[in-house]
């Protein structure tokens, strides 16, 4: 069995090792790239949501490799991710894809449901084996969500943010080289103390944004164009609101350890927007309080184009941006948008961040005299 799976941020770390620690072949799809989003958007309906469009990519772009059987993603909705492995599947077999397709849906506390379908994916009946690698694996989805982390801070207080790039090119070229959970724990790990060892200047009183909106459009750098990079090169420190790893602690683990920092989410999301929208609308809204509590100094929307849950989260963020006077800007992603645009109106909230900064900064040196 050769299998593949759509591209997902760091995702594809964590189900790479996942998957060969269980003795399987992986075909990673190329990094999502033009060529990818041209694929998919050929071939998939025209007012579909982004992430399916790049999703069909990389099932194409991965079976050209040799791939033959795809796990794809699934849920129950309301928005249209409840949809996507159905018309994935149509699509694919329309193409005339000869390929095995094996549905992840989160769990939700039918285990068993859960753990039938890893059956199929795995090389093995050993349910041991299996709980025991996909705790690995969500061990290694931590691992490398907070590397991309430590990359953001050390990028805003850098001395050249380039040299954080160069780390970080090198760390994801190296994952396609290393195989299995102990060699990509290793490779991380590596590119930690790297990291560490990069010149800052320590006491830099940097800009912080938090980012907010569609899971998917935060976490994958190519349908963001880079925005945790481009924010940290002007000297801002990223905090994204959604991650792999917190989704798997949320989705995976039952009770408090797991759903923690989501119930937080909901619980200040509340007094704006009390039920489920879908996607991860509520979590936008939670997550903008928050990040305003915490004395952030701006927040940043993305979400894809006639993305359903975030256009509500969207219609409620200037109520949240009046109430605790925190600037809140949205960045629409489509396959039309251009960078040069995108880094324009980037450079104008961060002038604006400044600027605020710099007036308080101000007022309480005029304050004290
Ligand atoms: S959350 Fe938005 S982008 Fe994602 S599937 Fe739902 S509608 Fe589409």
């Amino acid at each position: 069995m050769k299998i593949t799976f759509p591209h997902m941020g760091n995702t594809y770390i964590a189900v790479k090792a996942l998957l060969e620690d269980l003795g399987n072949e992986v075909i990673l799809p190329p990094r999502c790239s033009k060529k990818t989003l041209e694929l998919g958007t050929k071939y998939s309906p025209e007012t579909i949501c982004l992430p399916l469009k790049i999703n069909i990519g990389n099932y194409i772009e991965s079976i050209e490799k040799g791939a033959d059987t795809i796990i794809i993603t699934g849920s129950c909705g309301p928005c249209r991710f409840g949809f996507y492995s159905v018309i994935e599947q149509e699509i694919l077999n329309d193409l005339g894809y000869d390929v095995n397709i094996i549905v992840f849906d989160p769990p939700d506390g039918n285990y068993m449901k859960f753990i039938k379908r890893i059956l199929k994916a795995a090389n093995t009946k050993n349910a041991f084996k299996i709980v025991n690698s996909l705790y690995k694996g969500s061990k290694v989805m931590e691992a490398a969500d907070n590397l991309k982390r430590l990359s953001n801070k050390v990028r805003a207080k850098a001395h050249n943010s380039y040299e954080v790039d160069m780390i970080m090119d090198n760390y994801f070229n190296n994952i396609d080289r290393v195989h299995g959970f102990k060699e990509i724990l290793n490779l991380i790990k590596e590119t930690e103390y790297k990291m560490n060892k990069v010149k800052i200047d320590k006491n830099k009183d940097v800009i912080k944004v938090g980012i907010v909106g569609e899971i998917y459009s935060i976490i994958e750098p190519f349908v963001n164009l880079e925005v945790e990079k481009k924010l940290g090169h002007l000297g801002v420190e990223v905090d994204t609101s959604l991650d792999t790893s917190t989704w798997v602690k949320h989705h995976l683990y039952p009770g408090p350890i797991g759903s923690r920092e989501e119930k937080r989410k909901w619980k200040e999301a509340k007094p704006y927007l009390s039920t489920l929208v879908g996607g991860h609308g509520r979590e936008t809204i939670g997550s903008s309080v928050i990040y305003a509590k915490d004395g952030y100094d701006g927040i940043i929307q993305i979400l894809p184009l006639t993305c359903m849950p975030e256009i509500v989260a969207e219609s409620i963020l200037p109520t949240i941006e009046k109430d605790f006077n925190i600037p809140i800007m949205t960045l629409v992603v489509d396959e039309m948008t251009g960078e040069a645009g995108y880094l324009t109106r980037l450079e104008a909230f961060i002038d604006l961040l400044q600027k605020r900064r710099d007036e308080k900064v101000n007022e309480r040196v005029l304050s004290r005299r």
